[in-house]
């Protein structure tokens, strides 16, 4: 009797590049040209490993809930998610980045409450509480980087990886909230069920992050 293939969750976008790479040095290749192919999922070089190409917000869930066994994901998307339901145990150390606050070059912060436009609504809330200030959360999805300029916040809470995009926009960083890469994420259930293949394929890709 075979047992059910083991599905690893990708995040589409600049960490696949970073991440093909690395399965290629642990012996998983996608069968097919998994950067210009408009399926999501992909046969590998294993024929017991499956790669799903998704959004790198849907990551999470899809291993939270098994229907994904692993996944490559942001750490800005797991402290988002902000979820028991899956183990980290291996940072990629790809895509690295930080999370940080950001606001208008040599302005000083009004006092009382923050207006905070983010897309990590989560990780936001968590931490300007642990700071003791009280916000306004403002979501956005997208060009965080308008909404000081436009009167619609004081600070932004980012990704920053070079810091121009902050800089074209007459922003700067100010604090560190985490410091980001992608990490792999492995469902609780199938640690234990699939518990050789899990272990094979994160040793193999843990000593091709060494070399790398
Ligand atoms: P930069 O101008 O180099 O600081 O890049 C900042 C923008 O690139 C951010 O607004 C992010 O949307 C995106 N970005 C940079 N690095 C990453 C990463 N590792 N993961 C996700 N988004 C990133």
């Amino acid at each position: 009797m075979s047992a059910s293939p083991l599905v690893i969750a990708l995040t589409k976008g600049r960490i696949l590049e970073e991440t093909l790479p690395l399965f290629e040095q642990a012996g998983i290749v996608p069968a097919e040209d998994i950067k210009t192919s408009r399926k999501l999922l992909f046969d590998t070089s294993l024929t017991d490993v499956k790669l799903m190409v998704i959004r790198g917000s849907d990551v999470p869930t899809y291993v939270e809930f098994g229907s994904a066994d692993m996944g490559v994901s942001g750490k800005d998307l797991i402290l988002e998610y902000g979820s028991e339901g899956f183990y980290e145990p291996l940072d990629l150390k790809i895509a690295a980045c930080r999370l940080m606050t950001a606001q208008p070059v040599n302005t000083s912060l009004p006092s009382g409450r923050l207006r905070v436009a983010t897309k990590f609504t989560n990780i936001a809330k968590r931490y300007f509480a642990e700071q003791g200030q009280q916000i306004e959360l403002i979501k956005l999805n997208g060009a965080l980087e308008l909404a000081p300029s436009m009167g619609l916040a004081d600070v932004i809470v980012d990704i920053v990886d070079t810091g121009k995009t902050l800089k074209a926009n007459g922003l700067e960083a100010k604090e560190t909230i985490a410091e980001i890469s992608s990490r792999i994420i492995v469902n609780k259930a199938s640690m234990k069920i699939k518990h050789g293949i899990i272990s094979d394929i994160l040793s193999k890709l843990r000593q091709a992050v060494s070399q790398g």
